[in-house]
């Protein structure tokens, strides 16, 4: 009887102790990780190269994200840095959605301080052609560039301490046929309001602006300018969203704000990078490795690895070849080469490339 009784007992402790969880039974693995990916450029010239996005968009103007989406983008994505630049004069959600054009830093602001993301409090001052759109970056209150005329929301602005990017030069909305420096950019030149240009935003490119940069000493940068969902818009699996990268002393707010004032940016774009001639040299030699191989009957093998995203693309009076992003190729180069090529996608000029040395 006492047998049965154990084993009455035993069978029922079994069933509950396997029996199935019918309340709710949590399965994690289908969930992102939330994982952060790394973009490759390696550190220069003793600054830290950190990658920005000074331009992008939400519901608090003509967007279609909550603002702790562009935080959690630049997360996945990799960038250290973002300014979330909703349009001062344009609110087409306004009668859904409430607040101010301060509203969309302050509801971002916990998430990039929870993730690490260094947020600037910024605005995108949105005239006609010209001056055109400016980015207005380091603001304490951007309701008060919402001002009738364009030359008080600039005024304002300088007031506040303000970084001012000229955004896309030749955005075919506001200039079809070309692309023009007008007298107000003189103007604003003069007057300490116009430090960087877009070279390159969203998906277009204006080398044009580039040789202004070089020719003016002003800061060549490239932003997304996203609206809507950055994942949907880019194709994220072969090239990193378009970005500025700031030479920085550190990986503070300060310090970008000193490096930008500086001019020290390169714009990155698809596998392209333009700027001033020392940092993109810098770039390829901290990025690049030669190692000597073998001889062989008229010359010598070697294996260049390149530990960048950014893959070179050498021309030389001998040949062309690629040292591919993350990996390495071998190329024989002839007795009597004279080592100088020509980098096709690094530009320090609208229509001139980098051209180097390599030290064989
Ligand atoms: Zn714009
Ligand atoms: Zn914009």
């Amino acid at each position: 009887m006492k047998t049965k009784i154990f084993t009455a007992i035993f069978l029922l402790m079994g069933i509950s102790l396997f029996a199935q969880n019918v309340n709710n039974i949590q399965m994690p693995e289908l969930l992102n990780k939330n994982s952060r990916k790394t973009i490759n450029i390696p550190d220069i010239l003793g600054y830290q190269t950190l990658k920005c996005d000074f331009h992008m968009h939400t519901v608090f103007s003509d967007g279609s994200v909550w603002p702790t989406i562009r935080v959690d983008e630049a997360y996945n994505e990799g960038l250290d840095v973002i300014a979330i630049t909703d349009h001062i004069e344009r609110h087409p959600s306004k009668k859904d959605v409430a607040g101010d054009d301060n509203s969309s830093y302050e509801i971002a602001l916990p998430r990039a301080q929870q993730k690490n993301i260094i947020l600037i409090k910024a605005g995108e001052i949105t005239r006609s052609m010209a001056p055109g759109h400016f980015n207005a970056l380091f603001l304490n209150d951007t309701q008060a560039l919402d001002v009738e005329n364009w030359r008080d929301a600039f005024a304002e602005a300088k007031k506040q301490g303000a970084y001012f990017i000229w955004n896309h030069p030749g955005w075919k909305a506001q200039q079809p046929d070309t692309c023009l420096w007008w007298d107000e950019h003189t103007e604003l030149f003069e007057n300490g309001m116009l430090h960087a240009i877009e070279v390159f935003n969203e998906k277009e490119w204006y080398p044009i602006a580039l040789d202004w940069c070089m020719d003016k000493n002003i800061a060549p940068h490239a932003a997304s300018d996203i609206h809507g969902i950055n994942s949907e818009m880019y194709n994220l699996k072969d090239y990193h969203r378009p970005m500025t990268l700031v030479l920085a002393k550190e990986r503070t707010q300060e310090s970008i704000r000193e490096a930008l004032f500086a001019n020290r940016t390169v714009a990155y774009f698809g596998n392209i990078l333009t700027g001033k001639e020392e940092y993109l040299k810098a770039i390829f030699e901290a990025s690049v490795k030669i190692e000597f191989y073998r001889e062989y009957e008229k010359g010598k093998t070697y294996i260049i690895a390149n530990k960048s995203d950014v893959p070179f693309v050498l021309s030389s009076e001998e040949d062309l070849f690629t040292i591919p992003a993350n990996g390495e190729t071998m190329v024989n180069i002839p007795n009597g080469f004279n080592n100088w090529v020509e980098v096709k996608n690094l530009h320090v000029k609208g229509t001139k490339n980098l051209k180097l040395k390599l030290e064989l």
